[in-house]
């Protein structure tokens, strides 16, 4: 049983409200009549108060003269309750369950060429289900003050994500370094959060349906009466997500917007992440030299959704390179020496191959003498395919083969950087 702390008297004890009263009678009446016996050893008090303290000193609990602990966390049906009424602990816990899973499905696909959409449909049937648990419960309570403009940034934030964007990561053979912004453009993943914030109001709407005798119901209603945080953060994701309807019209007809909320959540996280890959770059020159990692990636990506190249490049090593290249988690220098004391301005990261042309995604491409053989058997069967190829500017031409929209350049294009790597690497 647990009580809230503002129906605790300083003075003289305890007092209850309603539905404790009513919950407490009907404990109190089983135990009386028989129906109900309370295992002392397995019955813990908690007190819920915003602090998060226990009073486990102040406060004294007996069944039958023998005292009950004040706890400060209980696990209740796999979920850990706190007394400030936040679940950090139950998110820990899941994560690291979600994460000995994800380690597991880490060895059994590691020698195996299995396809992106295929291993990201394990990750959601597997992996999901434990990292959604409860999330009805959870999620409201992790984006408290829910606002359009903060919603990309707390969605990121929230630690469960951190499970799917690590597996993201080892699908496309990228390193943990790689931006995740560009990590979820490639397989066009959206967070785990937008799923359980419909869960959330699932819930809600199953609460408001309740008949208005049972205890949860009853719970609700003053829930709603006193605006606690749960019912709060869940009217801010309908607010949000449902701009210039009144909320009472949107609670009673929820059962039927599901589907819209989910896409206009879908919207504003797209419409953030564009923003995050088209950041304006810092001049360079004076401490700047970092600019925007993606200001090649925004060139060639525009929507947000799985890349062609990962469903029809087969070899996995092959579409790692590529992938690396896209996003700047490759090994050329103006990535290396990104992370260097005194870090150079990008103009001035040069090629070990070519000392006079930074050693940029373009210079890779089209330019670098190191990868010349390779880089013209590629474009001897792009130019077969399509005989203008020749005529079109350089920057074109970077931007069409980086795009990768049509399989078989994807293939051809996969193919020429992941042998220009490995030719790289025997030549240092
Ligand atoms: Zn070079």
């Amino acid at each position: 049983m647990t009580f809230h702390s503002r129906y605790i008297d300083e003075s003289s004890g305890i007092y209850l409200n309603g539905i404790c009263r009513v919950a407490a009678a009907k404990i109190l009446k089983g135990i009386l009549v028989g129906t109900l016996t309370i295992s002392k050893q397995k019955t813990k008090v908690m007190i819920f108060n915003k602090p998060g303290r226990s009073y486990a000193l102040k406060f004294k609990f007996y069944v039958d003269g023998t005292e009950i602990d004040i706890v400060s966390e209980y696990c209740y049906l796999g979920v850990i309750f706190q007394p400030s009424g936040l679940f950090n602990k139950a998110q820990d816990y899941l994560y690291m369950k979600a994460t000995k899973a994800k380690c597991f499905l880490f060895k059994m696909l590691a020698n195996q060429n299995i396809s992106v959409p295929a291993a990201m449909h394990l990750f959601n049937t597997l992996i999901g289900p434990i990292l959604s648990y409860a999330s009805e419960v959870i999620l409201p309570m992790s984006v408290a003050n829910l606002r359009e403009s903060k919603l990309y940034k707390l969605f990121e934030n929230i630690k469960l994500e951190k499970c799917q964007i690590a597996f993201c990561k080892f699908v496309l053979g990228v390193p943990s370094r790689a931006t995740n912004a560009a990590v979820k453009g490639e397989l066009g993943v959206f967070p785990l959060a937008i799923n359980m914030c419909i869960h959330a109001l699932k819930f809600l709407n199953r609460l408001q349906l309740m008949g208005s005798d049972s205890l949860v119901s009853k719970s609700f209603h003053d829930s709603v009466m006193l605006d606690l945080p749960w019912y709060k953060s869940c009217c801010n994701i309908i607010k949000i997500s449902t701009p210039g309807i009144q909320l009472p019209v949107v609670l009673d007809k929820l059962n039927n917007l599901y589907g819209c909320i989910k896409i206009k959540l879908q919207d504003i996280y797209v419409k953030t992440w564009s923003e995050v890959i088209n950041r304006k770059p810092a001049p360079l020159g004076n401490g700047n030299a970092q600019g925007n990692k993606l200001r090649i990636y925004n060139k060639f990506k525009t929507e947000f959704a799985m890349e062609h190249y990962l469903k029809c490049i087969i070899d996995k090593h092959t579409r790692s390179e590529l992938c690396k290249l896209r996003i700047s988690a490759h090994n050329l220098m103006v990535e290396r020496l990104r992370y260097v004391p005194n870090k150079p301005d990008v103009d001035k990261r040069f090629c070990k191959h070519c000392p006079t042309k930074p050693d940029t995604e373009f210079h890779f491409v089209l330019e670098c003498t190191q990868n010349k053989n390779y880089r013209q058997i590629m474009l001897d069967k792009i130019q077969d395919m399509f005989p203008q190829f020749d005529t079109l500017p350089d920057d074109v031409k970077f931007i069409k083969l980086m795009q990768c929209t049509d399989s078989e350049v994807a293939v051809i294009v996969g193919q020429f950087v992941k042998n220009s790597v490995k030719g790289r690497r025997v030549a240092s």
